[in-house]
C-alpha cells in the first residue's frame, strides 16, 4: 500500500487547542511512518491548492549543527524532523518573506510539514495554519478542485477540525468524493491510475468550536478555553458589581447552543441564565426573572449576575437580548445595571490545560482512525464522552447535531434538551438548585437533616464550590448545614457554624478551603469525635478532601461497630490536586492545578527558549501520584516526565541524557528549543530533582545547559479552574441527594436501633462514563494504602505519549 499522506486544516470560527490538534497530528503521523501537510485557509486552501512547486528542500536538515551522524542516516523519524517548509508559517515568515531563496508560501496552500514546525505551538490561540469560511467549497465547482488538489499532491487522508458547519462540509465532501474522481478522470484533469489509487478518501472530524454545540461529543476543542474566559471576566465584573450594588447582563456567544451560558451560571454563581435549549417557563418571563432577583436581593445579595446566551429567545423564540434585559432590571427593580458583550474577547487567548490535553489525545485518536479506515468503515468524529475518547460515525453526529436546531425551531424544547448529553441536564439542574430558593422543593419536617460539612487534607481548586453547592441544596430541601471548621479538630473544639444562604454567595471564585482543613484523622480520639457526633445531632456527614478524608471514612466506617453514632450516611467528595483517591479518574482541584502548571511552564519555557538551549528541570506537587506530571507534561510538551509509579534509575537517565544529546545534535543552526522535564517530587529519593539538572548541566556539553524549578505550592492554584467548579456542583449534588436516600432508609428505625449498611459510607467517583457512589469497603480493595494512591490508573499510558510526542521514543529507537 502507498504510503499514507495526511492533510490537516481548520475550518470555520476559529478556537483555542486548534493548534494542538494541528502539532498533534503532525507529530503523531510521523510517529506512525506517515507524511504530513497542513492546509492553510481551511477549505479555501484546499479549492485554491498550490500554484507554486514546493521550495527546494535539500535533505531538510541542512541547518544541522554538523554533518548527520551514522546512526542517523536511516532514520526515517529524523528525516522528518525539519523536512517541511512549515516552518514559515508564522506571521512574517509566510506570505510576505523575501521570495528569492524560493522559500515563500505565496501561492501555496497545501504545505508539506516536518515534526520541528509544530513545535511550540501549544501556548497559542487560534490557528496557525489559518481558518476561511470558504463559499467555494459549497459549490460542487469547488469541491472538485479542491479533489483535484488532494490528488495532485497525493493526499489520501484528510483531517478537519471545525465546527458543526465544517464537518457537514466534510460529509458532504465525503459522500460526494467518487462522483468527483469520475469526473476528474472523465475531463482528463487526473490520470487513470491516479483515479484508480484515488477511489477512496479517508477523513475523519474533530470538533473545533468555542460553543460545544456538537452532538455525540460532551465537549468540543475550544469551548473549556472559551469558559475560561468568560469566567475570568465575571469574576472581574462581580467585585466592581458588590462594590457599587450593581446588576450586571452578560452577552455570551451560543447561538443553538447554551452550554457556555450554563456552564458560567453554575461556574460564577449567577442569579438568573436564558438559553435556547431552556427558555424560561413563565410567561411573561420578566416576571420569573425579577421575582428571582428581587428574593436575592431581599436577602441581602450587593450584586447580580444574568448570563444571556447569543441564541436565547422565549417560549415562542422571540429572542431575548441583553439590552432588554437591562432595560426590564433598571424598570422593575430599579437596579443600576450595565451590559457587558464579551464577544470576541471568548474566543481568544491562550488555550487552558485541557484545551491543550483533549486536542492531544483526540488528534492521536483520529491518526489511528484514518490508517484503521477502509471504504467499508463509516468517517469517524472523535469525540469524548466523560473521561473517554470515543469515534462515532460523522453523518449521525451531524445529523444529530442540526436536529437540536430543528426541535428548538419546532419548540419542542424537552427534545432539544433529551438530545444534550446528561452532563448539560445535570449542570441545569445544579444550577437551578444553587441559584434559587424555592419552598416548594422542601422536604417534610421528619425528612430533614442535620448535615455536617468537613474539609480535609490540603487545598484544592473546588472545595468551597461544593461546599456552597451543598449548603444552598440544603437550605432549599430545609436540611441544616453544619459546616465544621478546621476538621476534626475542630469539630472536637465544637467549631462549627450553621451556612446561610447568602454567607456562601461568593464561595465559588474561591480558592483554598473557606472552612479550613488539615490532616488530622478521627482516630486523634474516635470515642470523642463519636460523642461530637451524638452532641450536635448529624443525621449525614459530608467531608470534601483528599486521600485523608478517604482514611477518615474508612476509619469511621470501621468504627461504627463501637460507636453508634456513626450509623448515619456518609460521603466523601474527593478534592486533591493529586487526584490520588482510588478508582476515580478525577478529583476536584486537579484541573486547577494543571491549569497553574501550565502558566508556570509556559513562562518557564519562554524563558528556556530565549536562551535557545536550555533543559528546564520542574518538580512538580502530587506526593507518590504522578498524575499532575504526566498529565502536564501533555499539556506543556515536556520532552521526558519522571513519576513515582516508573521511578528514575541510572540506565534510564543515561539514556535521557543520550536522547537530550542527539536532540540538541538535531537542532537546526542559532534555533534550538528551550526544553522541559517535568519531575514529580517523588519519583526517587537518591536522583533528586538538582540530581538531574546537575547532570544535564554536566553531559549538555556544548550542546544545552540545564536549569531547575519547582513549582510547589503555586500548583494549588489561585482561583478555581471553571471545570473543577463546575465539577464540584454537579458531584457536590448528588452526594446530598445519596445522604437524602441512605437517610430515608434509616430514619424509619428507631435511633438506638440504627445499623447504617456498610453501602451508606461510599466515596463519589467517576468512572469512565460513569459517575458512581462507591462504598468506602470497596474502595479499600483498588487503594495502595502504602504509598497512597489508588492500585490501577487510567492516566500512566500518557507518560509513554508525551515522551513520545517529544520526540524521544522514535529517537531511542534501536537503543
Ligand atoms: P463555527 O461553529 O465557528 O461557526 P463552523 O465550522 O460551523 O464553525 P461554518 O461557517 O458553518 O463554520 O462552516 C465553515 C465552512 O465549512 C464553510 O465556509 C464552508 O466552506 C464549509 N461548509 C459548511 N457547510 C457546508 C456544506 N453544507 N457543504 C459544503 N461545505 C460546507
Amino acid at each position: 500500500m502507498s504510503k499514507t499522506k495526511i492533510a490537516v486544516l481548520t475550518s470555520g470560527g476559529d478556537s483555542a487547542g486548534m493548534n494542538a490538534v494541528v502539532r498533534s497530528i503532525v507529530k503523531f503521523g510521523i510517529i506512525k511512518g506517515c507524511e504530513t501537510y497542513v492546509v492553510r485557509e481551511g477549505y479555501e486552501g484546499l479549492v485554491k491548492g498550490n500554484s507554486r512547486p514546493p521550495p527546494h528542500r535539500g535533505n531538510g536538515l541542512a541547518g544541522l549543527n554538523g554533518p548527520l551522524p551514522a546512526k542517523f542516516q536511516d532514520n526515517d523519524f529524523v528525516h522528518n524532523l525539519r523536512f517541511g517548509d512549515g516552518g514559515l508559517l508564522r506571521e512574517g515568515e509566510g506570505d510576505s518573506v523575501d521570495d528569492t531563496n524560493g522559500k515563500s508560501l505565496k501561492g501555496r496552500h497545501i504545505i508539506r510539514v516536518g515534526w520541528d514546525d509544530v513545535r511550540g505551538w501549544f501556548a497559542e490561540g487560534g490557528t496557525l495554519i489559518g481558518t476561511a469560511r470558504s463559499k467555494a467549497f459549497r459549490t460542487p465547482e469547488g469541491r472538485l478542485a479542491a479533489a483535484q488538489n488532494l490528488i495532485k499532491e497525493g493526499i489520501n487522508a484528510l483531517a478537519i477540525c471545525g465546527g458543526d458547519g465544517s464537518l457537514t462540509g466534510a460529509d458532504v465532501f465525503r459522500a460526494e468524493w467518487p462522483q468527483l474522481v469520475a469526473r476528474l478522470h472523465t475531463e482528463g484533469k487526473i490520470t487513470e491510475d491516479e483515479a484508480k489509487a484515488n477511489a477512496h478518501l479517508r477523513i475523519v472530524g474533530l470538533v473545533g468550536s468555542i460553543d460545544n454545540d456538537m452532538s455525540m461529543t460532551d465537549l468540543t476543542i475550544g469551548a473549556p478555553t472559551a469558559l475560561h474566559r468568560i469566567c475570568e471576566a465575571i469574576d472581574n465584573i462581580n467585585s466592581t458589581a458588590f462594590s457599587h450594588s450593581r446588576a450586571f447582563v452578560l452577552e455570551v456567544m451560543g447561538r443553538h447552543c447554551g452550554w457556555l451560558a450554563l456552564l458560567a451560571g453554575v461556574s460564577a454563581g449567577a442569579d438568573f441564565i436564558f438559553i435556547p435549549e431552556r427558555p424560561p417557563a413563565a410567561n411573561p418571563w420578566e416576571d420569573e426573572m425579577c421575582e428571582a432577583i428581587h428574593r436575592h436581593r431581599v436577602m441581602g445579595k450587593r450584586k447580580t449576575i444574568v448570563i444571556v446566551a447569543e441564541g436565547a429567545h422565549d417560549a415562542d423564540l422571540n429572542p431575548i437580548r441583553a439590552e432588554y434585559v437591562k432595560d426590564v432590571l433598571t424598570d422593575r427593580l430599579g437596579l443600576d445595571t450595565r451590559v457587558t458583550t464579551l464577544g470576541h474577547t471568548q474566543r481568544g487567548g491562550r488555550p487552558c490545560a485541557f484545551d491543550r490535553i483533549l486536542p492531544t489525545l483526540q488528534g492521536v485518536e483520529a491518526v489511528d482512525a484514518l490508517l484503521e479506515a477502509t471504504p467499508d468503515t463509516p468517517s469517524y468524529m472523535i469525540g469524548i464522552c466523560e473521561n473517554k475518547i470515543t469515534r462515532v460515525p460523522l453523518m449521525e453526529a451531524v445529523a444529530m447535531t442540526a436536529s437540536v436546531a430543528d426541535a428548538i425551531s419546532q419548540k419542542d424544547f424537552a427534545k432539544a434538551m433529551a438530545l444534550r448529553d446528561p452532563e448539560f441536564r445535570e449542570s441545569l439542574d445544579g444550577f437551578i438548585a444553587t441559584s434559587s430558593l424555592d419552598d416548594t422543593k422542601t422536604l417534610p419536617q421528619n425528612q430533614r437533616m442535620r448535615v455536617a460539612i468537613i474539609h480535609m487534607g490540603a487545598p484544592a481548586g473546588g472545595m468551597n464550590a461544593a461546599t456552597r453547592a451543598a449548603a444552598r441544596y440544603c437550605l432549599r430541601r430545609g436540611h441544616k448545614p453544619l459546616a465544621i471548621h478546621n476538621g476534626f479538630r475542630g469539630l472536637l473544639e465544637d467549631n462549627l457554624e450553621t451556612l446561610t444562604w447568602l454567607r456562601v454567595d461568593g464561595w465559588m471564585a474561591r480558592g483554598g478551603s473557606e472552612l479550613g482543613t488539615n490532616r488530622a484523622l478521627p482516630d486523634i480520639d474516635l470515642g470523642a469525635v463519636a460523642a461530637q457526633f451524638q452532641k450536635h445531632h448529624f443525621d449525614a456527614f459530608f467531608l470534601i478532601g483528599g486521600f485523608e478524608a478517604f482514611r477518615a471514612l474508612q476509619i469511621m466506617e470501621k468504627a461504627r461497630e463501637h460507636y453508634p453514632a456513626f450509623h448515619i450516611p456518609m460521603v466523601h467528595l474527593p478534592a486533591t490536586i493529586s487526584n490520588n483517591v482510588p478508582l476515580t479518574e478525577f478529583s476536584l482541584g486537579s484541573d486547577t492545578s494543571l491549569n497553574a502548571l501550565v502558566d508556570a511552564c509556559d513562562a518557564i519555557k519562554q524563558s528556556a527558549s530565549a536562551s535557545r538551549n536550555r533543559v528546564f528541570v520542574v518538580e512538580t506537587q502530587g506526593g507518590k501520584c504522578g498524575y499532575i506530571a504526566t498529565m502536564g507534561a501533555l499539556a506543556v510538551g515536556a520532552v521526558i516526565v519522571y513519576t513515582p509509579e516508573v521511578g528514575i534509575n541510572l540506565d534510564m537517565l543515561r539514556k535521557d541524557v543520550e536522547f537530550l544529546k542527539d536532540r540538541y545534535l538535531l537542532d537546526t543552526k542559532g534555533r534550538s528549543e528551550g526544553r522541559l522535564v517535568l519531575r514529580n517530587e517523588s519519583s526517587s529519593t537518591v536522583y533528586t530533582t538538582q540530581f538531574i539538572k546537575d547532570m544535564f548541566q554536566a553531559e549538555g556539553g556544548d550542546l544545552f545547559d540545564s536549569r531547575m524549578a519547582s513549582l510547589g505550592h503555586t500548583l494549588q492554584g489561585g482561583i478555581p479552574s471553571p471545570m473543577d467548579r463546575a465539577r464540584a456542583v454537579r458531584l457536590s449534588l448528588k452526594c446530598m441527594a445519596f445522604l437524602e436516600k441512605q437517610h430515608d432508609v434509616l430514619r424509619v428505625v428507631p435511633e438506638h436501633k440504627r445499623r447504617a449498611q456498610p453501602a451508606s459510607a461510599a466515596v463519589i467517583t467517576i468512572q469512565g462514563n460513569r459517575v458512581e457512589l462507591t462504598p468506602v469497603i470497596e474502595m479499600v480493595k483498588h487503594a495502595d494504602m502504602k504509598n497512597r494512591r489508588g492500585k490501577n490508573t487510567w492516566w500512566e499510558g500518557y507518560k509513554a505519549l508525551a515522551e513520545a510526542l517529544g520526540g524521544k521514543t522514535p529517537l531511542c529507537e534501536g537503543y
